[in-house]
């Protein structure tokens, strides 16, 4: 199984960060040993003090393809959910400066959670999908699909010329403006349209 990312797919983020809108997908992976799964809290790793939330949605391949076209790449994937990007801003920015990859800051232990999936239909992808991450009860980051520059057809079509998809690959599709640090006793909770997909608390 494999799990991919896509950066800077919503303009005020790649603002915030001061990167510029790119023209192609920025896709990087992690491995499987960076989910966290059902709810299972997030430990602070020892070699960042800057690890920041990114909330995104995902979606899940079912169908094995490659060099899939744009028109029918929405028939590879039949779930969207919600996962978290924990990012190591200090390491990536680091890496980052040096033109290094990103693996150490993106793809460490833990650095995936994953939450709960809904199906999909064309109307609800069309529509767009409002998603939000609240910190401790605050709401801190919401988007909505529509608002990516690269949509979840372009990415898979994209990520498929280079990788082949199977069943069960993820992919994590970028996040929206309002990334901050996550410390101890923070707890996470990620919500598409009003309802409650994932949580996860920082320990
Ligand atoms: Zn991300």
């Amino acid at each position: 199984m494999k799990i991919f990312c896509v950066g800077r797919n919503y303009g005020e983020h790649a603002k915030e960060l001061g990167n510029a809108v790119p023209e192609n997908p920025v896709i990087f992976s992690k491995p499987d040993t960076a989910l966290l799964k059902n709810n299972d809290p997030f430990y602070l790793p020892d070699f960042s003090n800057d690890v920041h939330h990114e909330i995104e949605l995902v979606i899940k391949i079912c169908k094995t393809g490659k060099k899939i076209e744009e028109q029918f790449a929405n028939n590879y994937f039949n779930e969207i959910g919600l996962g978290i990007d924990f990012t190591a801003r200090d390491l990536q920015s680091q890496l980052k400066a040096k033109g290094l990859p990103w693996e150490l800051a993106k793809g460490f232990d833990g650095s995936a959670p994953l939450g709960n999936f809904i199906s999909v239909n064309s109307s609800l992808v069309e529509n767009g999908i409002n998603f939000s991450l609240k910190k401790n009860g605050t709401i801190v980051q919401q988007g909505n699909s529509n608002e990516m520059i690269f949509s979840f057809a372009k990415i898979v079509a994209f990520v498929s010329n280079y990788f082949t998809l199977k069943v069960g690959d993820l992919i994590y599709t970028g996040t929206p403006a309002g990334v901050s640090k996550v410390s101890i006793d923070d707890k996470l909770e990620g919500f598409i349209e009003t309802e409650l997909m994932l949580t996860c608390e920082v320990k």
